[in-house]
């Protein structure tokens, strides 16, 4: 392990990536599975993938994408859990809320990676290793999650060495380190670098990261597109993007939800819920980035795969559930009634709203609509206020409630620590 107090460099970059993160919250959340393979999937039907297996589940050749119909077959005695987004964007966001202890730039890579720009406060922890060590032990500690951590002077040396050890790990990659370590790595080890691609590599008799490097860019470019321009670019380990803190993040142009339904389906009533809960997510996800949007597009995939999406402008930005299934709902009902050949079963229904503006510049509409709504906007801030605190699944709408009559929230545990976070 490098001396840190040997850093020369002039930015010191903290990659923490979270180990099995999705199974890991949901042992977190059932102890009973601690221990046993678990895997993590859209539903239990055998049309999806295996979205997240822990370590356990590993060892029988399972990981991220395995179609679960495999995954039963290699381990038939595995635990399949349904997997719970909101569950796993909560619990992401406490992470985060940790990560920002260490450093004001955190830029959330993923669900469950973030960069840190620790070159100013390292000096703090103790230098960059120990910062890293510190982080760990603090999500430990509050969480009882493990998690990996690189650090690097950059992203991608930050990124490769946060899988050296995982899980659990810890590791560092300094410049020095380029050609005796970064360079005979495996290229499926690069950051970018997919298993197709690395397949493809390898295939051309590129097998290390440093034989990658020697390749003229004109070639890979010719064989991968951008994507082989890139790589070329990353892999003498050099890399200057900056780490974009999220308030520095781009607002967003559209906010959108969508879901896969566990069958095909023609039956309204249930394609009309279903609308009511993507409709709920978008517009709290919109109050969430203080926007509002004026133009409701829905998106429908039938049962062949077939998909349409009309969109439908209001005279004024809009950030209610209501008046954002009322959109999606007449969208809907005119497309259903249009022609026989949209009354088939139904596979995937999506809603989203663009044309955003600020929830102060947007147009609001007038001030007896603003009265009309406001006992409405009065119970919608209670409940964003409640989800805030115990989590989005803590309330829905009661036509919803029989999808969550079973919440599976995280453990109390974690929601004290949330409001603990909270206070620093
Ligand atoms: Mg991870």
């Amino acid at each position: 392990m490098p001396d840190p107090n040997c850093w020369t460099t002039e930015r010191v970059v903290l990659h923490v990536d979270m180990d099995a993160f999705f199974a890991s919250v949901e042992e977190l959340c059932d102890p009973a599975l601690v221990g046993r393979p678990v895997m993590v999937c859209g539903n239990r039907d055998t049309r999806t993938v295996v979205a997240a297996a822990n370590y356990q589940a590993r060892k029988y050749g399972i990981s991220a994408g395995t179609p679960l119909g495999i995954a039963k077959a290699k381990c038939p005695g595995g635990t399949f859990v349904e997997g719970d987004p909101e569950k796993y964007v909560y619990a992401s966001l406490r992470m985060n809320d940790v990560c920002r202890q260490f450093s004001p730039v955190v830029e959330r890579y993923s669900i469950d990676e973030s960069f840190l720009d620790i070159t100013g406060t390292a000096k703090f922890f103790g230098g960059p290793l120990e910062t890293g060590r510190r982080l760990k032990q603090r999500i430990k500690n509050e969480f009882g999650l493990t998690v990996s951590v690189g650090i690097g002077p950059n992203k991608i040396l930050a990124k490769t060495a946060s899988k050296l050890e995982k899980p659990d790990g810890l590791a560092m990659l300094t410049e020095a380190d380029i050609p005796r370590r970064f360079h005979p790595m495996p290229v499926s080890e690069m950051f970018g670098i997919g298993d197709r691609t690395a397949e493809k590599l390898e295939k051309l008799g590129v097998e290390t990261i440093g034989e990658l490097a020697a390749v003229p860019p004109e070639v890979l470019g010719r064989i991968f597109g951008v994507v082989g321009r890139l790589i070329h670019a990353a892999a003498p380990g050099r890399d200057a993007s900056p780490i974009i803190a999220e308030a520095e993040t781009p607002p967003p142009k559209s906010v959108g939800n969508s879901y896969t339904l566990l069958r095909d389906s023609n039956d309204e009533d249930h394609l009309l819920r279903v609308l009511l809960g993507l409709a709920s997510k978008v517009g709290r996800r919109l109050r969430e980035h203080g926007t509002r949007g004026r133009t409701v597009t829905l998106t429908i995939r039938f049962y062949d795969f077939t998909t349409i999406a009309r969109a439908k402008s209001l005279p004024i930005h809009i950030d209610r559930d209501k008046q954002i299934y009322d959109a999606a709902r007449a969208i809907f009902i005119c497309q259903r009634s249009k022609s026989p050949k949209y009354q088939v079963p139904i596979r995937l229904l999506g809603v989203s709203v663009s044309g955003l503006a600020d929830q102060q510049t947007g147009s609001q509409g007038s001030l007896l609509d603003r009265n009309y709504w406001s006992k409405y906007d009065g119970m919608i801030r209670a409940a964003d206020h409640i989800r805030d605190r115990y989590g989005e699944r803590a309330t829905t709408w009661a036509c919803l409630v029989r999808r969550a009559e079973n919440p599976r929230i995280l453990s109390r545990k974690m929601a004290g620590l949330n409001s603990e976070t909270r206070r620093n």
